[in-house]
């Protein structure tokens, strides 16, 4: 059955659009458990209590889309109210069997309905029926159950397809917008430009090509090169004596690849004006639906091999490189982004940022809103293959993209884009002017920085220094680790354009989901793993590169604060000091006019919290990582869409967490910032003003945002604010109550698009 529930998967991920998605599951259901009829319900998007036949194999097929049963009416109206399977064996003695004349089903006895649910909602009913009087076996049941729970989420995403107007199905509103986690605010019209990665087979888009001839080659030496290196694999494994009929398997996909039809096939949909990729993965597709249509067994079960060798092809053609086609009217669109794509953005050249992975403290999202992009991530239900082209509205506040939508929705959205371009005005004035509250508490905010590209928007908005530098970024866009040379140059950039005022460096924080190509550590649990410090500590070679460069970049400017990440114990902290005065003590020796940098440590892991006692007597200050610390308290993955909405900065432990490591701080006289993207978030900056927080590094984006409201409340009222919800037990609670907060000071244009 494995077999089965993973050539379904496959062939639903490929499918065009729903009904196709639907067909493959109701033929291959019923093909598969031999029932005489396999039906699906969805919900219909009009009306969330009725349910909608959606396909059938066995009863009238021209009932499709006309037989709509309410949640609660009928066998089908049961499950999909209560969410629990039903098995019986004379559906028609049961009290809630409801007749449709039209279906013709009062042939089948044996009924068998199990709910299709995501994330909690009841998406709709697969039902099995059969004209033999029986209940169906346990195996059948845990199998279907194995089908639905692995498939909800591709029906959902072919449902999502379905909302675009090039497709038929148009009962449903293309003006429902799908949404995602947001990442970046702001508001942004475009059209979507799909990066291009060699991901996905299935997800290639079909594009107009521009030179035939060049799709051709490009192609064919694809082609070429995947032959090769299946020759060489075969003959390797030959010589090491493996059983022949596994050789062959190389032969098989030789001979495939040599094959007219496979080729001419391809060269036809590029003449007819498919890009080589699309082309590529249309004449996978075509040979997909055939090997399956076959009977024998040994075909079908050649699907995966041949989806495998296309996705070869595939790679061949595209490389490791990501294809990305965009302007200033642009919004990029991808399964999932680089650091090495980011890189080569600025707010100038692209309107927005979607993507299907990621969430709203990834890496990739820290550098996004660092780009001061609307951002919009963790859209699974986005069809991204049909996006291609399409005008896209993302709303980087709330999480919303219509694609397509009506003009009403345009009109409103470029409304609100307006409202947007008054408002950056309004605060491009805050510039020069401090971060101090009505009661005269100055509250010095910094930026949070990972590439030297920054720095100059970063001082644009009156940045007065640099709380966070991730010096991790320009490794990982690196080819290997930079020496001392390559780092140099860039720390003293950094230093030098903001000196005298601080600028802390943080050491080497790869681990996690930040990794580097030419250092490859494989994990199972990695943001539990040799992350940060660990790694540093480890191999001290790297590490005092890294502060030798540091400390050298610091001569002249002397503005240099170094912090580590990922710190759980205190002997870290013992063992990196001793490393830091040990290069900075060589560095005297060889006459730099260095001074010692002062060492700050970052809270992110949560047995600190309990610490920081101990820490305050061995350093010079604390920043608080909130992106990690609320991943770790909560045991939410900062990165899984899956689990975004439990990440919540304004969870009440997580408020209390920082509440505590700010007061222990402040009470040893040891400054603690916060450089985690809460510093970053309106609503936050009122509580961390009231817990007393010595400064804030923010990204660029966000600075004049969090200027603004500082300036606007007092810490007094900010206190009483944050002693009112530190009562509050929900999160939901505290987000409103700040909400009104904000509101009651004419600033929900901070939180929302429009004023
Ligand atoms: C944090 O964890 O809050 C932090 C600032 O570090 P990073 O996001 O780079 O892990
Ligand atoms: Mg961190």
């Amino acid at each position: 059955m494995l077999d089965v529930l993973s050539q379904i998967t496959q062939k639903v991920s490929m499918a065009n659009d729903l009904n196709e998605a639907l067909a493959i599951i109701v033929t291959k259901v019923q093909k598969n458990i031999e029932a005489d009829v396999c039906s699906v319900y969805l919900q219909n998007d009009q009306n969330e209590e009725e349910f909608v036949l959606m396909a059938t194999i066995g009863l009238n097929p021209s009932c499709v889309g006309k037989v709509i049963l309410s949640a609660g009416s009928g066998l089908v109206g049961l499950v999909a109210q209560k969410g629990d399977p039903v098995n019986i064996a004379q559906a028609q003695k049961h009290p809630a069997f409801r007749v449709f004349q039209e279906l013709q089903e009062t042939a089948y006895n044996g009924f068998a309905a199990i709910p299709i649910i995501n994330h909690k909602k009841i998406l709709g009913v697969l039902v099995v029926q059969s004209q033999q009087s029986k209940k169906f076996s346990q195996e059948t049941i845990d199998f279907l159950l194995t089908i639905t729970s692995q498939l909800s989420s591709s029906i959902l995403h072919a449902k999502a397809i379905d909302r675009l107007p090039v497709n038929s199905v148009s009962s449903i509103n293309s003006d429902r917008p799908i949404i995602g986690s947001p990442v970046s605010p702001g508001v942004a019209i475009g059209q979507a430009s799909l990066v291009i990665s060699s991901q996905h087979l299935g997800l290639v888009p079909n594009h107009q090509n521009k030179v035939v001839e060049d799709e051709i080659k490009l192609f064919m030496s694809a082609v070429d090169e995947v032959k090769k290196e299946l020759k060489a694999l075969s003959e390797e494994l030959e010589n090491d004596n493996l059983l022949k009929e596994d050789v062959a398997i190389f032969d098989a996909y030789i001979m495939m690849l040599d094959s007219k039809s496979f080729i001419s096939k391809t060269l036809n949909y590029i003449r007819s004006g498919n890009w080589a990729p699309g082309a590529l993965r249309q004449t996978i597709e075509e040979y997909v639906d055939l090997f399956e249509a076959m009977e024998n067994r040994y075909m079908q079960e050649r699907v995966k091999d041949l989806c495998d060798l296309g996705q070869s092809v595939l790679n061949k053609m595209l490389g490791s490189e990501e294809k990305i086609d965009f302007n200033e009217q642009s919004i990029l669109v991808a399964e999932d982004f680089s650091a090495m794509t980011l890189s080569k953005i600025t707010s100038k050249n692209v309107k927005g940022i979607i993507s299907v992975k990621g969430s709203g403290t990834s890496h990739i999202a820290i550098i996004a809103r660092a780009l001061g992009i609307p951002t919009v991530m963790g859209l699974s239900d986005i069809p991204l293959r049909r996006l291609n082209d399409c005008q896209l509205i993302v709303d980087g506040y709330s999480g919303k993209v219509f694609i397509s939508p009506s003009e009403a929705i345009f009109k409103e959205y470029r409304q609100f884009e307006k409202e947007e371009i008054q408002l950056s005005k309004s605060l491009q004035v805050l510039k020069d002017k401090k971060a101090e509250t009505k009661d005269g508490v100055v509250i010095p905010l910094y930026v949070n920085l990972g590439l030297e590209e920054g720095i100059s928007s970063a001082k644009d908005t009156g940045a007065e220094g640099v709380g966070l530098f991730r010096t991790e970024f320009p490794f990982m866009i690196s080819k290997q680790f930079p020496g001392e040379q390559e780092q140099t140059p860039i720390y003293r950039s950094v230093l030098k354009s903001f000196a005298p005022n601080p600028v802390v460096l943080r050491t080497l924080d790869i681990g996690g989901d930040k990794t580097l190509p030419y250092f490859h550590i494989s994990e199972e649990n990695p943001f539990l793993g040799w992350r940060g410090i660990r790694i540093s500590l480890d191999h001290p070679e790297i590490f005092m590169i890294q502060l030798k460069a540091m400390i050298i970049a610091s001569e002249h400017s002397n503005n240099l604060h170094i912090m580590l990440p990922m710190v759980s114990t205190l002997s870290e902290i013992e063992e990196a000091k001793l490393l830091i005065i040990r290069v900075y003590a060589e560095l005297v020796s060889q006459n730099y006019q260095v001074a010692l940098p002062k060492i700050g440590v970052m809270i992110e892991v949560p047995s600190l919290i309990f610490q920081v006692n101990d820490i305050v007597k061995r350093v010079d200050f604390l920043s608080i990582g909130t992106n990690d610390l609320i991943q770790y308290l909560l045991a939410v993955d900062r990165n899984n869409s899956q689990v975004a909405d439990l990440y919540q900065s304004l969870h009440p432990a997580v408020l209390k967490a920082m509440n505590q490591i700010i007061i222990s701080g402040r009470d040893h006289g040891l400054p603690v910032s916060v450089c985690g993207e809460m510093a970053s978030d309106p609503l936050a900056t009122i509580l961390l003003l009231g817990m007393g927080v010595s400064s804030l590094s923010t990204n660029i984006a966000a600075l004049p945002r969090v200027k603004w409201v500082i300036r606007e409340f007092s810490q007094k009222e900010a206190r009483h604010i944050l002693a009112h919800v530190l009562q509050l037990s929900d999160t939901i609670l505290i987000r409103d109550y700040l909400e009104d907060k904000l509101e009651e000071k004419g600033l929900a244009g901070l939180i929302r698009a429009g004023k």
